[in-house]
């Protein structure tokens, strides 16, 4: 497969509820290999399926519109403590924060800017992922709840239910964290520098005064 160009930020459609009538193994089946072709192409650990351009998924499935599904790829990350080891594609997922806890971690997005710029993003630390839960020779999904054990892998659970929400983290002034100015994110020039290098010279996405900012890899660089 040739690397698919997903739908960008500004442009993604908010998606509703999957009827339980609505949902059957074969559709299912086809979105979990469309899905993981398109991962394993652009190097995805997630991926919304609002992301994909419509005319895609009308070829490649019985789905005649977006839906309201997320795709986890968890072994990019080796699986950690997580319960969840496997591709799983989530119908109607849900998320229920469990206290005010968060963290820091840096996103890439393959609605923003292709995957070519980096973002510093809060999320809840504490939660439980709900929904239907559909794994490769699965008939039918089945309800799961799953606890945040494993921070990385459900980091892009939230990450990807924003999508099917119609957002992206350039949405969030208030998650999305300036490396440079957070006191509670202790990072100097060098480190983010590396950050950035480590994912291949991308860009960096920030809010300075109160304006959505890119500073280019060089532009670290050389402050
Ligand atoms: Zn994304």
């Amino acid at each position: 497969m040739e690397r698919i160009n997903l739908i960008q930020h500004g442009e993604l459609q908010k998606t509703t509820l999957i009827p339980g009538s609505k949902i059957n193994g074969a559709d299912l089946k086809d979105l979990f290999e469309l899905s993981k072709e398109i991962c394993q192409t652009n190097i995805y650990c997630g991926l919304a399926m609002n992301q994909i351009p419509l005319e895609l998924i009308k070829q490649r499935s019985g789905y005649q519109s977006h839906c309201r599904i997320i795709f986890l790829r968890p072994e990019i990350y080796g699986g950690g403590e997580s319960s969840v080891l496997e591709d799983t594609l989530i119908i109607n997922p849900r998320i229920k924060v469990k206290n005010r806890e968060t963290y820091l971690g840096f996103e890439g997005c393959g609605s923003v800017d292709f995957d070519q710029t980096l973002m510093l993003v809060r999320r809840p630390t504490d939660f439980k992922l709900s929904g239907l839960f559909y794994m490769s020779g699965m008939g039918l999904p089945k309800y799961e709840e799953v606890e945040s054990k494993n921070l990385e892998y459900f980091n892009a659970s939230q990450h990807e239910i924003d999508h099917l929400n119609g957002y992206t983290a350039l949405n969030f002034p208030e998650k999305l964290v300036n490396p440079l100015e957070e006191s509670e994110f202790i990072v100097d020039i060098e480190q983010l520098r590396q950050i950035l290098e480590d994912g291949g010279g991308k860009s960096l996405y920030v809010y300075a005064n109160d304006r959505l900012e890119k500073i280019p890899y060089q532009d670290i660089v050389r402050r």
